[in-house]
């Protein structure tokens, strides 16, 4: 989960200024956690504190008076919400239910495919004993806005990964469980990607290439690196990778743990830590 805040922060000034050059400079100046950190912790500190017995409605209701909270108490210091997620949380009263176009009665999913279910939901790879019980969490916390299918797969992709990469999964083995899950093409060379990959928020245009970045790499930066010098929704992209990079790799280094712990408020800082207490993998 550290993985992903990395990334987001390593990423966080290339957004909107992408580069090609794998040498760039780690955490120039300005860069800092964006949305995707604050919605992973969101996620986290609901999936630390949710009953997965209980029913399906009092679990979303839980998330969503998580999300809720954890956004208007911590602004992002960069950047922000994409427009239909920003509705969602600030404007409720402004939500169009999508299947009957009228004026929604409360805030209810939005059928998003954007890549904001897949850069949340790296903590549920970390906290349950079976596949089966992972990728059920990772639907839910996805479906409160992403309900639509690759809005769903994608966050569970990533949870897949991360759940497997922890577990001494082989990258041959999470490729091919991927593919066979969820059909994203894995089989595009990171180097095609770096001569052709453009701005896609989507699920299903940044998951596949995140996952590849990490694939292709040899190492926690190596992935980092990788997933961001193919340019396009860097922060997220590198939220993504980081993630599962962590997962695999287990060593992050020194100083990028170091940046992103300095940048984290206490309340961040106390979800990493009750993952810790959970037996996730505590590095620092
Ligand atoms: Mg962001």
């Amino acid at each position: 989960m550290l993985g992903a805040v990395i990334g987001d922060i390593a990423g966080s000034v290339y957004e909107f200024s992408n580069t090609k050059d794998y040498n760039f400079e780690m955490f120039p100046t300005g860069s800092n956690f964006t949305d995707d950190t604050v919605m992973t912790m969101a996620v986290a500190e609901w999936a630390l504190n949710n009953d997965i017995c209980a029913d399906i409605k009092a679990q979303t209701k839980l998330l969503e008076s998580i999300i809720v909270d954890v956004a208007k108490n911590v602004p992002c210091p960069m950047g922000g919400y994409g427009a239909g997620f920003h509705t969602w949380l600030f404007h409720p009263e402004r939500l169009i239910d999508y299947r009957t176009g009228r004026v929604a009665s409360g805030r209810c999913p939005y059928n998003s495919w954007g890549n904001g279910s897949a850069m949340r939901t790296s903590s549920v790879g970390w906290l349950y004993d079976d596949m089966d019980t992972t990728l059920k969490v990772a639907e839910t916390a996805a479906s409160i806005t992403h309900n639509h299918p690759e809005g769903i797969k994608g966050a569970q992709a990533v949870t897949a990964a991360i759940f497997m990469a922890r577990n001494g999964a082989s990258k041959e083995d999470i490729k091919k469980y991927i593919t066979t899950k969820f059909h994203y093409n894995l089989d595009q060379s990171w180097e095609y990607l770096h001569d052709t990959y453009e701005w896609d928020s989507s699920c299903q245009g940044t998951v596949p290439q995140a996952i590849i970045s990490f694939l292709s790499s040899d190492d926690f930066e190596g992935a980092i690196r990788r997933a961001i010098s193919i340019g396009g929704d860097s922060d997220t992209l590198a939220c993504i990778t980081g993630s599962i990079a962590e997962a695999y790799y287990k060593d992050i280094p020194e100083y990028m743990v170091s940046k992103a712990m300095s940048l984290l408020p206490v309340r961040f800082r106390k979800v990493l830590g009750m993952m810790g207490e959970k037996g996730y993998y505590s590095i620092w």
